[in-house]
């Protein structure tokens, strides 16, 4: 694994981490589980990213998680890994389990860190930017999680480049800055392009990019209809049937083409051509399978793509 500096920060984060928004659920296997995260660790995937909301149900996946730490992680390992969370989207009924006020941000990350069993997270991110509270108060909670030793840094996530420009700009003047923004971006998903990555790179904000396999649909899962196996056909999933349409079948077919050309799987070049961008920190990919963590982690024996190549992805995905 390689490690890579996050924005301006003494951070180092892989250039591979592991999201955990399905496939650790109490509706899921924990054993499967509990393998995904110890092959990760073992292969120096030291990050591990969670939000309150992730399961189903809610809460579950930081529940099992605390138990996949509390089983394999004991004692420094502590040390050795990056534990993220967030707040922000629906959490719990009632005025204070949704969005980004400073009561439900700091009672959710509580929360958090009961059910995982932690003392701190290292990165606590306001989960999306909330048009209705003052951004300062989103951003003096982010503040006040690092000050009280509850997060050892604060990142944002969904914020679109102005709101990430403010968003940085306070967090520098309450003088915790911002590490890092999570943010969608993928072969079928641009627009980070679209000004957000400029602005990273001015205020030295890191950038970990999720669902880089399109939630599966930039891999050769899809490429013979909806299998059963497969997050667009679980019910549970957020893939929906209707996004696995003709047209992006075909340009499945001819991206893979290339990638067979390059001895690599589709998944494999999906997260290499993220990575290719020294401005993206790391990929968050999610796995449901051992196999499929091998399989994505050998995407970092060829990072490097030809002009040709580079040329004939734009013009599938044009
Ligand atoms: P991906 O785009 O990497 O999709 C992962 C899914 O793709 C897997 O669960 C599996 O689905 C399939 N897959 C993965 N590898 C392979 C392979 N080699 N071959 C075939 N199929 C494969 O990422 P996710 O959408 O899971 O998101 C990753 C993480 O990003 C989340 O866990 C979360 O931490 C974060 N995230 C953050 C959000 C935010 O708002 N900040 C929103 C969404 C995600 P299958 O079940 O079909 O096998």
């Amino acid at each position: 694994m390689k490690y890579n500096r996050c924005g301006k920060s003494g951070l180092l984060l892989p250039q591979i981490s592991l999201g955990l928004w399905h496939n650790f659920g109490s509706v899921d296997s924990f054993e499967n589980a509990e393998s995904i995260a110890k092959v990760a660790f073992d292969k120096g995937i030291t990050h591990f990213d969670l939000a309150n909301n992730y399961g189903p149900v809610p809460g579950s996946a930081e529940t099992n998680f605390g138990t996949i730490l509390k089983n394999n992680f004991q004692g420094n390992l502590r040390d050795e890994i990056v534990i993220t969370t967030k707040a922000g989207y629906t959490m719990w009924d009632g005025p204070y389990g949704d969005w980004g006020s400073r009561k439900y941000l700091l009672s959710s990350l509580d929360q958090s860190l009961k059910r995982m069993n932690l003392e701190y997270v290292d990165i606590f991110y306001s989960h999306r930017f909330d048009p209705e509270t003052p951004l300062e108060e989103t951003m003096m909670a982010l503040d006040y999680a690092v000050r009280s030793g509850k997060a050892l840094y604060a990142g944002i996530s969904n914020y679109n480049p102005e709101q990430t420009r403010e968003a940085t700009e306070i967090l520098k003047r309450l003088g915790t800055p911002c590490l890092i923004h999570q943010v969608k971006y993928s072969m079928f998903v641009r627009t980070p392009e679209e000004g957000l990555l400029d602005v990273l790179g001015e205020k030295g904000v890191g950038c970990i990019a999720f669902s880089p396999l399109a939630q599966g649909l930039l891999t050769d899962k899809y490429l013979n209809g909806i299998p059963e196996n497969s997050r667009a056909h679980n019910p549970n999933g957020h893939l929906k049937e209707d996004e696995v349409s003709e047209d992006r079948i075909r340009k499945i077919i001819q991206l893979n083409d290339i990638a067979k050309e390059r001895n690599q799987s589709l998944a494999q070049m999906a997260l290499a051509w993220l990575l290719k961008d020294n401005r993206i920190t790391s990929v968050l990919i999610g796995a449901s399978s051992v196999g499929q963590l091998n399989n994505n982690i050998d995407s970092l024996q060829n990072l490097e793509f030809s002009p040709e190549e580079l040329n004939g992805i734009e013009s599938i995905l044009k």
